[in-house]
């Protein structure tokens, strides 16, 4: 048996995981030319890899780690939680104190009647029980079909066949199918899709396109609208004003569930509580997982309202996962909860640091290769572009330029993502002054060095 640690050679670590641990999306074959990063430790916004390099974390894990990293609070609650009962399900009418504590602390966060909640392991397997509640929901009003889910393109939800089926990712759809009766809408991504319409005419006309689908499809054919308040994994696409309130009147006025995917928006993201206080709405479901237990521990879960809850509760609903409720990641979420709201992280992200984020992150559209800079809360992306005016693509296959300036970032110690060729920030809501001004210098830098290199390859121009 091989011993391995942290003090092995990087170069030994990363030939042992190019070997044995197949990453998700990830092209495997490339880690044995180039090998993984490896994250050793962390603390507060900053990473450590195996070579002692301090890093900026500026995506806080995968829009997770709300809290930071190194809260000693959320190890013991593990520990005394695994002590006292490391797991028992919540299958055949039995239940456990912290699964309580979490129900009743999430009905009371969650905005109006949405009081009850399914859990999950994961947002994805949250969004494939909002895929079967849905329908189940609607069967059991003797409606069964009405089955379809309206979703967006370059929506995110998730990568189980459910999931990633509501989800838009076309590179997603055409590796193994998906699964039936899900329709999409068109994105409101005004920067790359509005033409010459305004942002607000472009909202208005992304927004109508679901009354649309509705009247194509049937408002007896469709059960519910699923959508990010705000768009995370197709590069925190913040819509335009008039977009929200259009799909509030929609989803208003035609019999159909909203269902708002929090995973990324929830637990102070967006400066609120949750993303649908930020844009104005009620969903009937939400899911949730990320933020919630800031990552330390793996959970998800659907918030329902009272009315869904009673019907779907009237019949046995044989859906669920083994650690649906994990009385450990419950008393982990529980903690996180407890520290965000007692140290009014959420409150302070909204009044302090997200408006001086925002004043630093939108100087960045005055860098030569920055088109526009759009920040809700503590989410943001810029648009890279080789002309302004015309917010032009690269002469480029998309996502070549994002990738230089994301490899630029690593090499820079600054984690920050690149979903084509728009570059992504979700920093843990805990970051201070200084680090956003690091953030940003470094984020100025690693355009610099980004930009010089398309230059050089010749791809400064146009499509
Ligand atoms: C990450 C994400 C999911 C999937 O959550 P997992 O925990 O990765 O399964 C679903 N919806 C949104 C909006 C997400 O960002």
């Amino acid at each position: 048996m091989v011993e391995i640690s942290n003090h092995m050679p990087t170069a030994e670590l990363q030939a042992l995981d190019a070997a044995h641990h197949m990453h998700p999306f990830s092209t495997q074959s490339g880690f044995s030319k180039k090998g993984a990063r490896v994250i050793t430790r962390a603390k507060g916004t900053r990473l450590w890899d195996s070579e002692g390099a301090e890093i900026l974390d500026a995506m806080a894990g995968l829009w997770c780690v709300n809290i930071g990293y190194g809260r000693d609070e959320l190890a013991e609650a593990a520990y005394r939680q695994m002590k006292e009962l490391p797991y028992y399900n919540t299958f055949f009418q039995t239940t456990h104190v912290p699964v309580i504590a979490l129900s009743q602390r999430l009905a009371e966060l969650a905005p109006g009647d949405l009081n009850h909640v399914f859990y999950a392991g994961s947002g994805s397997e949250a969004n494939d029980t909002n895929i079967r509640m849905a329908r189940f929901y609607w069967a059991q009003k003797g409606k069964p079909e009405k089955n379809i889910i309206i979703s967006r393109k370059n929506a995110y939800h998730g990568s189980t066949l459910g999931a990633m089926s509501l989800g838009g990712m076309s590179g997603m759809h055409t590796q193994g199918g998906v699964v039936q009766n899900v329709h999409h809408i068109d994105q409101p991504n005004w920067w790359s899709e509005g033409g010459d319409m305004s942002p607000e005419d472009f909202g208005i006309e992304r927004a109508q396109q679901l009354e649309k689908a509705i009247l194509e499809l049937g408002e007896d054919r469709v059960a519910a609208f699923i959508a990010e308040p705000i768009q995370g994994a197709g590069g925190v696409i913040v819509p335009p004003d008039s977009y929200w309130p259009e799909l509030k009147r929609i989803c208003d006025q035609y019999d159909i569930l909203l269902i708002a995917d929090e995973v990324i928006c929830g637990f102070g993201r967006t400066g609120n509580w949750f993303g649908s206080e930020t844009v104005g709405i009620q969903p009937h479901i939400m899911t949730i997982a990320k933020g919630l237990s800031s990552g330390y521990a793996p959970i998800g879960g659907s918030i329902v309202c009272d009315e869904v809850a009673e019907v779907v509760g009237g019949d046995e609903f044989n859906h669920g996962y083994t650690y649906a409720g994990h009385p450990v990641s419950c008393a982990v979420a529980l903690e996180n909860l407890r520290i965000l709201d007692e140290e009014g992280i959420v409150t302070r992200a909204r009044e302090e640091i997200a408006p001086y984020l925002k004043e630093k992150f939108e100087g960045l559209t005055e860098h030569p290769m920055v088109g526009e800079a759009k920040i809700v809360g503590m989410m943001g992306s810029i648009a890279l572009t080789p002309h302004k005016e015309s917010r032009a693509a690269f002469a480029s296959e998309t996502g070549t330029v994002g990738y230089m300036v994301r490899e630029r970032c690593f090499a820079n110690n600054l984690i920050m993502r690149h979903v084509g060729d728009r570059m992504i920030i979700s920093p843990p809501l805990v970051i201070s002054k200084e680090d956003v001004d690091l953030l940003i210098a470094r984020a100025w830098q690693s355009l610099d060095e980004g930009m010089a290199q398309v230059k050089a390859d010749g791809l400064f121009k146009p499509a």
